[in-house]
């Protein structure tokens, strides 16, 4: 066990909270600091594929977060007009790893909230500003106050302030690609298992969650764009016309402008992930275009694997090398893929469809294959 006393975990997302839980197994006692003020989480819901699922197995959580999603068994693909290019088993693309869950983010966020519950827990608190000095990291906040510690993890998303204080000018670029998604109160006819309708230069995917609800996301090439909310529904349902299968029936259950949120699809890449003291796990570390739907699942597992790391070797410095060796060719190959798989929607649609129709579900086995192993 390193020994490592004061660990203050920045950020309180999936990362942030998986980290508490896991370090806690191993027997730290870390502290959490969170911007927001209240627990509230935005972005609709979330596919948790199976080594995701295996991470919150390990922290015990599998079936609370079974129970309050709902395990998905199938993937299937049609083009606009609802004809289906593909289906694949996802049993057999995780070889029998465990199940694949869809679920609302509040309700994720609730269950490894209730996991952490003994961390010491801060809300409407920021780092303001970290020096290292002595095998130590002194750290400012928002109110004023500074703490010493051990080690300071930046699980605080993509646009990290652990980060931009530790590494000078990593930038956070747009992948040319904009995301509205929602959640409806109903499951649309013919959406039993994940769902993807491609149109012309664009996505649109439909999952099951828990209640028979049904998260929808679309995702459309083009530039950055502010979407005023006003309006903002009825826009989207104009942009998307042209989708069948389960689309329209998603639309239309939509009832208000607030009920989409907006956002540009961000990603974040860095040549090392710790230096010194300070480390950065999750989205603050590595983000992409969220075409393998993995960005939560290498969250989960790049705090697993920091615990795992704390727990099993005798200094931070050591334990923080193999960190980045155990993590950095499975984030790499998620983010090379997961690029090549963003590249490949901006070919002319029949020939993407064509293409999809013939390798989809060989593929996406292979996709998937590397992070079958454990981490
Ligand atoms: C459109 C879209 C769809 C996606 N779908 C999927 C999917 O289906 N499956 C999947 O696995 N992944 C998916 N992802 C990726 C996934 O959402 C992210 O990878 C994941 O949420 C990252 O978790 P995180 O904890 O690293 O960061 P975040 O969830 O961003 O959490 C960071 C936390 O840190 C806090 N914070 C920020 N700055 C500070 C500060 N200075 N001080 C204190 N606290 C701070 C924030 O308030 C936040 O609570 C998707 C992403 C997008 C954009």
């Amino acid at each position: 066990m390193a020994s490592v006393e004061h660990i203050l975990i920045v950020g309180g997302g999936l990362a942030g909270l998986a980290l508490a839980h896991g370090l806690q197994q191993q027997g730290f006692t870390p502290e959490l600091v969170e911007r927001n003020a209240s627990w509230e989480t935005v972005g609709a819901g979330i596919f948790l594929h199976a080594n995701a699922m295996r991470v919150l197995r390990s922290l015990g959580l599998d079936a609370e977060v079974e129970r309050a999603g709902t395990v998905i068994r199938r993937w299937a693909f049609y083009g606009q007009s609802g004809e289906r290019l593909s289906e694949t088993d996802l049993a057999e693309v995780w070889d029998g790893l465990g199940p694949c869950v869809g679920i609302a983010r509040p309700a994720l966020h609730k269950v490894l909230l209730a996991a952490a519950g003994t961390t010491r827990a801060r809300l409407g608190m920021a780092v303001t500003s970290l020096v290292q000095a002595d095998e130590q990291v002194r750290v400012g906040f928002s109110d004023g106050s500074s703490a010493v510690y051990d080690l300071v993890v930046g699980a605080d998303g993509i646009q990290s302030t652990v980060r931009q204080l530790t590494w000078d000018g990593v930038p956070v670029g747009y992948t040319g690609v904009m995301c509205w998604r929602g959640i409806v109160p109903m499951r649309p006819a013919g959406v039993s298992g994940w769902t993807g309708v491609f149109g012309d230069g664009v996505v649109f995917g439909l999952v099951p969650l828990g209640d028979g609800h049904t998260y929808g996301f679309a995702f459309a090439g083009g530039p950055q764009i502010h979407d005023p909310l006003e309006g903002r529904l009825a826009r989207i349902r104009e942009r998307f016309a042209a989708l069948r299968g389960p689309v329209p029936a998603y639309l239309a259950a939509l009832t208000r402008d607030e009920d989409l949120h907006c956002a540009p699809i961000e990603w974040v890449e860095m040549p090392e992930w710790h230096s010194g003291h300070v480390v950065v796990i999750g989205d603050a570390a590595h983000a992409g275009p969220p075409t393998m739907a993995q960005g939560g699942a290498m969250a989960l597992e790049d705090a697993y694997v920091l615990a795992d790391v704390l727990g099993a070797e005798t200094s931070v410095e050591s334990a923080l090398r193999v960190y980045a060796s155990r993590r950095g060719p499975r984030v790499r190959w998620v983010e090379e893929q997961s690029r090549a798989m963003a590249a490949m929607f901006r070919t002319d649609y029949a020939t993407f469809t064509a293409m999809f129709r013939e390798r989809a579900d060989a593929q996406m086995r292979a996709l998937y294959r590397p992070l079958i192993p454990a981490p």
